[in-house]
């Protein structure tokens, strides 16, 4: 048996342990380097259950715990940004899935793309901060990105057969697959339907109620401001390679249809699904292979039917500012970003109201004057200072 060696950034998280049940699946997947933030006790468990060569937590006393705990085991303990950038290029892995929340992914991906690893991309910061360093740099080094992201992963199957170069370092193919427009799908989040009057005294555990996926707390909260749908835009065009004016993002509330390409023909060719990130993660690491997987199937018969709604921009205007800091582009991005981070953590600690979300982004844009083509100095830099901005906005 050939075995498929794959690191992991982000393990004890909602993708992470969804991919470590993939491997459990799949007994030709070895894992050979875990990394996790603070959670020393669920990381313990996956070290003795999968027998890394590598761990690291990002927090030094958390790191300090576990290699204690382990210290039986023949596992190397790294602790923060260098622990991630030593096993994002460990020689002994093929693929990185970096499954991390938030910029701390961006230098680990990079370490990984110049050590030649394929990217199971999960981390969405990633290519919305910094597409444009590294799409070029992955097509240098001829390593695939992989997209983990269930409507990234939709498009990227839709587009099966259309481009030729199965292997997936297909940079520039795209462009002659004929697209001509990207179908963005997105649920509309718990809120859909609601007034902005009928927005304002939500709370954090209303908005924790997402009615299909179930993830972390970050990403729920961003799809019900629908701030989720925009940095997807943002990962798409990057991602694709298609123009802004050609990604259209479609709610549709049963999450069945995890997006589609229309062609130049009028074809759509769209990929549909019972809402499971178990399959976009499978499909990631053996692409272009398809494997079989248990679970649930749609059937379509009792589904009866799928619905689609235009987005409600006024309402929720985390998606239009997200057009809008692509269309500026640079470093706005990156504002963008950074202000729903630091938004999002204020509103889950009833320090913001919920529509306080949208409005902090888009005052933190307003101010900020753009960086063309940042470096990943200046995406951090960028970064820092619109957690500062953020950190004194106070509207209550
Ligand atoms: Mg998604």
């Amino acid at each position: 048996m050939r075995m498929k060696k794959i690191a992991i950034l982000g393990s004890t998280g909602s993708i992470g342990t969804q991919t470590l049940e993939i491997v459990r699946a799949n007994p030709d997947l070895q894992v050979v380097a875990l990394a996790a933030g603070s959670s020393v006790e669920k990381l313990e468990a996956q070290i003795r259950e999968f027998r890394p060569r590598m761990a690291c937590m990002w927090s030094g006393e958390a790191a300090a715990d576990l290699r204690a705990r382990v210290a039986d085991l023949d596992v190397k303990v790294l602790a923060g940004m260098e622990g991630l950038l030593e096993i994002a290029a460990f020689p002994e892995s093929q693929v990185l899935v970096t499954a991390i929340v938030g910029m701390i992914g961006i230098r680990p991906t990079i370490a990984a793309i110049e050590a030649g690893k394929d990217i199971a991309l999960a981390n969405k910061e990633t290519l919305v901060c910094a597409g444009h360093i590294i799409m070029p740099l992955a097509e240098r080094c001829g390593v695939a990105i992989l997209p983990v992201d269930s409507e990234h992963s939709a498009i990227f199957q839709s587009l099966n057969g259309e481009v030729a170069d199965r292997s997936g370092r297909r940079a520039g193919l795209y462009e002659k697959a004929g697209i001509e427009k990207i179908l963005l799908t997105a649920s509309g989040g718990p809120f859909r339907g609601r007034s902005k009057k009928q927005l304002q005294n939500i709370r954090a555990e209303d908005a924790l109620k997402h009615p299909n996926w179930s993830m972390g707390h970050k990403v729920t909260i961003d799809s019900s401001t629908l701030v989720n749908k925009g940095l997807e835009v943002m990962e798409a065009r990057w991602l694709f390679g298609v123009g802004l004016d050609r990604i259209q993002v479609v709610i549709h509330p049963q999450s069945i249809i995890h997006s589609a390409v229309q062609y130049v023909d009028g074809a759509i060719i769209a990929q549909m699904g019972v809402p499971d990130m178990k399959l976009p993660i499978q499909y990631a690491l053996f692409y272009p292979e398809r494997r079989p997987m248990a679970g649930r199937r749609v059937d379509l018969f009792e589904l009866g039917q799928l619905t689609f709604e235009r987005p409600d921009t006024d309402t929720f205007p985390g998606l239009a500012l997200a057009y809008r800091a692509a269309e500026a582009g640079g470093s706005m991005p990156t504002v963008y970003n950074a202000a729903n981070e630091e938004a999002v953590e204020l509103f889950l600690r009833e320090k913001l109201p919920y529509l306080g979300i949208a409005e902090l982004i888009g005052e933190a844009m307003e101010r900020h004057r753009v960086i063309e083509d940042p470096t990943v100095s200046q995406i951090l830099e960028t970064e820092q200072e619109t957690r500062e901005y953020a950190a004194r906005w106070k509207r209550l």
